[in-house]
């Protein structure tokens, strides 16, 4: 065994780890350390058995868990938080946002903004982001900086914009930011068609094709608005679930955003074909796209993930918020106050959003041979008071507030609440800078 000498070991109150049982829900545990040897856990399990090493991190009234995964966000739309309040999904994409992102997205945009979103989400202990957006390279070097890891999607729409003017450019790009990012530590890239709205079965056909020479995860929005649905039947005659399906892109490396108007039958078809779902609940109440079938997607077996879509549509990147808004949309949905239990939801939030970026084998859990992607959670506050049930707490009674350390590959990059890769009055000026071109 090779020397142990610059390994940490950390002993927080409360541990938090997957159910042994292998059920999509995750246990607290006490009496726990943690061992950490550079970039990776090396040991988790009980304090009394743990190797010898020099430096202790004592958490004696703190949880510690997984880093957050949030498993779909368009990062640099943070410099459009609140621009376009109370509009439909239709009218809020085709006259605030489009134009907007027209007229200004370039290389700069997408560094200062993702570089703004990466602080937002570090502090509030997400430390993993499933990133769709333009200038994926821009977004990678402001992760990078950050401290943060990143799955970057990368973007295929049937429509020119500045980025690129058409399907081959997009899918050029594509290949190049994948050659790119290969080296970059914590970078993966995957393949991002907008939608099947906006993505031709032409255009999907290729997507296919490089997914799989190149065994790339896909990425996509799917039947977030119910127009989608009724569209999609009066164009192809079919949903666009069933669409994938006839297009061969039902994968396990298939990860769809919202599926909100997700019918029983589409259900069926995406958990035979082993794929994903992003839930973002904050996202689709704000522009009303609807209520996720979440219940029935879970019982079917499907892999879940939490996500917070873009700050424009949020407006926040709050995974505290998402966990407490699909536990409280799943019992008024369903008219039962025991579904989705908060076991399970930091099950989504956590190695549910690592499965979905195809990343598990790295993230998402406390387990020896994973990379430190960890969050030190405060929980011992008189707001927090009494407390019978940390699960429950950390869903219904924790905020972004109570995370105090943030590690990421072992890496400190948030201690005491304050980030020790980037500077919050640059990022203040930048914010400010931005807004006085956008609005
Ligand atoms: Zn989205």
């Amino acid at each position: 065994m090779r020397s142990m000498s610059n390994a940490k070991r950390y002993t927080p109150r409360w541990c938090i780890v997957p159910a042994e049982d292998g059920s999509a829900r995750v246990i607290a545990k006490t009496e726990m350390a943690v061992v950490v040897d550079g970039t990776n856990i090396v040991y988790v399990g009980a304090l009394a058995d743990a190797p010898h090493v020099d430096v202790h991190i004592d958490l004696p009234m703190h949880v510690l868990m997984p880093g957050l995964v949030n498993a779909h966000v368009h990062s640099a739309m943070v410099l459009l938080r609140g621009i376009a309040d109370d509009a439909p999904l239709d009218s809020w994409l085709t006259q605030a946002i489009w134009p907007r992102e027209a007229a200004h997205v370039n290389p700069a945009f997408v560094y200062d903004g993702t570089l703004l979103a990466a602080h937002e989400m570090l502090c509030g202990g997400i430390t993993c982001a499933g990133e769709a957006y333009f200038y994926l390279e821009s977004a990678a070097t402001a992760f990078s900086k950050a401290g943060m890891r990143a799955m970057l999607a990368a973007p295929v729409i049937d429509f020119p914009t500045r980025y690129a003017a058409n399907t081959d450019e997009y899918l050029q790009k594509a290949l190049a930011a994948h050659d790119a990012l290969r080296e970059v530590p914590r970078m993966r890239v995957s393949l991002g068609p907008h939608a099947p709205y906006t993505v031709s079965d032409e255009s999907f056909a290729k997507i296919r094709m490089y997914a799989d020479e190149l065994g790339l995860p896909v990425q996509m929005h799917l039947q977030e608005t119910a127009r989608e649905v009724t569209d999609s039947k009066a164009q192809y005659g079919v949903t666009p679930t069933q669409r994938l399906a006839a297009l061969g892109l039902l994968t396990p490396a298939l990860t769809v955003a919202h599926g909100v108007h997700l019918s029983s039958a589409d259900i069926a078809l995406l958990a035979q074909a082993g794929a994903s779902v992003v839930h973002c609940p904050t996202s689709n109440m704000k522009l009303a796209s609807g209520i996720a079938p979440m219940a029935e997607i879970c019982a079917a077996g499907i892999n879940v993930a939490l996500g917070t879509d873009g700050a424009a549509s949020n407006n926040r990147l709050d995974m505290w918020q998402e966990m407490r808004h699909a536990g409280l949309l799943a019992k008024v949905a369903t008219g039962n106050a025991a579904a989705l239990p908060a076991a399970q939801i930091l099950h989504m939030a956590t190695l549910g959003g690592a499965r979905a970026l195809g990343w598990d084998d790295e993230i998402g859990s406390l387990a020896a041979g994973k990379a430190a992607d960890m969050i030190a959670v405060r929980i011992d506050s008189p707001d927090q008071l009494p407390m019978y049930d940390v699960l429950s707490h950390l869903v219904y009674v924790c905020d972004r507030s109570h995370v105090t350390d943030v590690w990421v590959a072992g890496a400190h990059v948030v201690a005491d609440q304050k980030s020790l890769t980037l500077n919050a009055d640059l990022l203040r000026q930048s914010a400010l800078a931005w807004q006085g071109i956008l609005q």
